[in-house]
């Protein structure tokens, strides 16, 4: 007898006919004999709304409270997921993340996992129950609910399909599985059969949120091998699993755009040591994760002074900001900036180590369409370039068009 973790994203579990196919899948495998754990997302559009509703409130919300209010989101679909599996006559059970012994620092809104006591859910599997847990949501020790960020469910899944010794994990989502850049802005954009954890943490952390990419980080760490798949059709997905040797001859995987980030500049930090330390320590000290970071030559007579530029995810521009204000003072730059008319571009590939050239094709690519680069990063296996976001998609096409065909 198997032991298969699937979950279902939001598009999969959108309304009540969809929850019902849903359960019509897990009733099939579970006549197989196979024993099911299921994990499903909030209803498509749920998170985003109760957001919205705190934000009508005040801009800022207390976070433990954010997630007290977004876990509800997917306590409504394990419920529903149970009892679409009654109406087939299939005895199943939700669990919230708690009570599925997901445990999490205190962190409230990205919360880390840090142990899962799947105790509850190996009876309940024993007991011949299908176990329906909900994505997205753990507890601390000290019994305060908590989610794991955007896309959490992700991470359940996978954290679940870990501890539990899963012997296969299954994603199912709203396209056929991973493809070369994102299909809906991409026509030509082609399904993968296979993918490397590298390649896909980076598209993930790129911005091709078809998987968190914590998730991924989480599945190469513990070797979970998983299928990327539609919950629409019985196509076969992407597999995303260690690398392999043939990987190296593609050179170029994937293409991704990242329309969430926001760059926040600082004009004329005084340039002397300890500085960068004392403005970065202040961000983490808020846990804002910083991506790119650009500073530039000095400039002015008298006290040398440099613009630094930095990039963070959209939803934490504002505190990021009100984070650089407090250091005003302390560090006396003249003013901060911060634009959200920026997204990062980004292609993918193992094979990039063992080929030349390709920053230079991005780069020429892109001057032909017109396209100023503001920012660039780059690592073995991708190259990163902040542009404008209303050229964004433009850019992505021509990118995925010259490496993809
Ligand atoms: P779910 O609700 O199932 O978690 P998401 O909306 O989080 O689904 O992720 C699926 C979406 O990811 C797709 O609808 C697609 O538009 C988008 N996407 C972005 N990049 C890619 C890619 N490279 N391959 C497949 N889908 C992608
Ligand atoms: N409902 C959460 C979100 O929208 C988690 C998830 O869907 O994976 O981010
Ligand atoms: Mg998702």
């Amino acid at each position: 007898m198997a032991l298969i973790v699937q979950k279902y994203g939001g598009t999969s579990v959108g309304n009540t006919e969809r929850i019902k196919n849903v359960a019509k899948r897990v009733a099939q495998y579970r006549k197989k004999g196979e024993q099911v754990v299921v994990v499903v997302s909030a209803m498509s559009g749920v998170t985003d709304n109760l957001i919205q509703l705190a934000k009508e409130i005040m801009p800022l919300p207390n976070e433990r409270e954010m997630d007290m209010l977004l876990a509800t989101g997917e306590q409504t679909t394990i419920a529903l997921t149970a009892i679409a599996l009654h109406a087939l006559g299939v005895p199943a059970i939700s669990l919230t993340g708690a009570q599925a012994g997901i445990v999490t620092d205190g962190v409230h809104t990205k919360a880390k996992i840090q142990n899962i006591t799947p105790k509850q859910v190996h009876a309940l599997l024993d007991a011949g129950e299908v176990v329906i847990v909900a994505g997205f949501q753990g507890q601390t020790l000290e019994g305060q609910i908590t989610t794991l960020g955007r896309g959490g469910s992700d991470l359940t899944a996978i954290a679940l399909a870990a501890a539990l010794k899963a012997d296969l994990c299954q994603i199912y989502t709203d396209v056929d599985g991973v493809y070369t850049a994102d299909p809906r802005l991409v026509p030509g954009a082609r399904k993968l059969q296979e993918i490397s954890y590298d390649e896909m943490l980076e598209l993930a952390s790129l911005g091709a949120k078809v998987m968190q990419s914590r998730s991924v980080e989480f599945a190469k760490k513990f070797g979970v091998v998983f299928e990327v798949r539609s919950s629409l059709n019985d196509n076969p997905g992407t597999i995303v699993k260690e690398e392999t040797a043939s990987m190296e001859d593609v050179v170029i995987r994937g293409v991704s755009l990242d329309k969430n980030q926001a760059k926040v500049t600082l004009v004329a930090v005084p340039d002397k040591p300890g500085v960068a330390a004392r403005i970065f320590n202040a961000l983490a000290d808020a846990t804002i994760n910083v991506d790119m970071i650009v500073q530039n030559v000095s400039h002015g007579a008298g006290v040398p002074a440099t613009d630094l530029s930095f990039t963070v995810d959209k939803a934490d521009a504002l505190k990021a900001t009100k984070v650089i204000e407090t250091l005003k003072g302390e560090v006396g730059y003249h003013e901060a900036i911060s634009d959200e008319k920026i997204c990062k571009l980004s292609i993918v590939g193992v094979g990039m180590r063992s080929h030349s050239g390709v920053a230079a094709k991005m780069f020429e690519t892109l001057a032909e369409e017109g396209v100023n680069i503001g920012m660039i990063s780059t690592s073995e296996i991708k190259i990163s370039v902040i542009i404008d976001l209303a050229k964004g998609e433009q850019a992505m096409r021509a990118v995925h068009r010259v490496f993809l065909g």
